[in-house]
């Protein structure tokens, strides 16, 4: 089936509710956006909490609004999401962050690049043969890949285990966000291929104030290291935190501690990552 995109809004059927005229205002201005490239990629970068060493970037998309100033994704992601416009913004994404990093590769061949796919564009059939596309136009090393996906799409249809599979077949990493809100069930974590848990900001946050968040934590680094995962840990905005969660066993970390989301420009001149080949 075709993407039911904005394109097919019946704006009549909808009359004069105002949430749904403002939904549909910031659905033209999305499109517009994508169109005139107002959205752009920050970059956060993923260290190695036991030698402070740079490890990887997530890309997080930003809406440069000409009126608004950046617009955060949590206030149009969502819309994205609901008009199936995020299909197109995430390839928008997969595809600049590649060519980006890959230009940061010749400074440091090693860095990978962690990319935020949503549910829709997950079960879209076609989405494992666009990563490849992807990793083919920009000669990103499918190694250095890692695609961030929610529990909620980690679902054991056949169709969810394909796609997940289509995906390691090409090299690509997977990383399970937000670990530990999604009250998925956790057998499932025994039979998916996933490289990396990330352990979700909230949990990082209570850490230090409640003890028992400690004992959560640890079980979750535990089971991670179990089944032979990676541990990232999200929110990261205090020193202690970071020890602590070094001495758990959790080896990689990311949050204001160690930066905060930077434009490209930004990464650049913090990490000394000449652009110029
Ligand atoms: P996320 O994937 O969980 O990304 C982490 C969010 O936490 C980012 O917010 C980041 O700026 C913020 N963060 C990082 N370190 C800290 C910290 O120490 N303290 C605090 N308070 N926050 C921290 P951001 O950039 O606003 O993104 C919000 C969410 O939007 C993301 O959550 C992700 O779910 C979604 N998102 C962002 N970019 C994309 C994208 O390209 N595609 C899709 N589908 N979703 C995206
Ligand atoms: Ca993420
Ligand atoms: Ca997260
Ligand atoms: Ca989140």
């Amino acid at each position: 089936a075709k993407d039911q995109g904005g394109g097919t809004f019946n704006i009549f059927s909808n009359g004069t509710d105002e949430y749904e005229k403002k939904q549909l205002m910031l659905e033209n201005d999305l499109r517009n956006a994508l169109e005139t490239e107002q959205l752009i990629v920050h970059y956060q970068p993923v260290v190695d909490l036991s030698t402070g060493r740079l490890k990887s970037f997530e890309a997080l998309v930003r809406w440069e609004h000409p009126e608004l100033g950046l617009v955060p994704p949590g206030e149009f992601i969502p819309v994205a999401e609901r008009s199936g416009l995020i299909n197109d913004i995430g390839t928008r994404v997969l595809e600049s962050s590649c060519r980006q990093v890959r230009r940061w590769h010749s400074a440091n061949e090693q860095i990978g690049l962690a990319v935020n796919v949503s549910i829709r564009q997950f079960r879209n059939p076609h989405f494992p043969n666009l990563v490849k596309d992807v990793l083919e136009i920009t000669q990103f090393p499918a190694h250095l890949l890692i695609l961030e996906i929610t529990e909620s799409m980690m679902q054991d249809d056949s169709e969810s285990v394909r796609i997940i599979e289509e995906i390691r077949t090409l090299g690509v990493k997977l990383a399970i966000d937000d670990f530990g809100t999604g009250y998925s069930s956790l057998s499932k974590l025994g039979f998916l291929p996933i490289d990396y848990l990330k352990i979700d900001r909230s949990f990082i946050t209570e850490m230090l104030i409640h003890a028992p968040i400690q004992s959560i934590i640890q079980t979750i680094i535990d089971m991670g290291r179990n089944l032979d995962m990676e541990l990232i840990a999200e929110g990261i905005e205090e020193e202690g935190q970071s020890l602590l969660l070094a001495e758990c066993g959790c080896q990689f970390g990311q949050g204001y501690l160690f930066s905060k989301p930077l434009s490209a420009e930004e990464i650049e001149m913090t990490y000394s990552l000449s652009t110029l080949v």
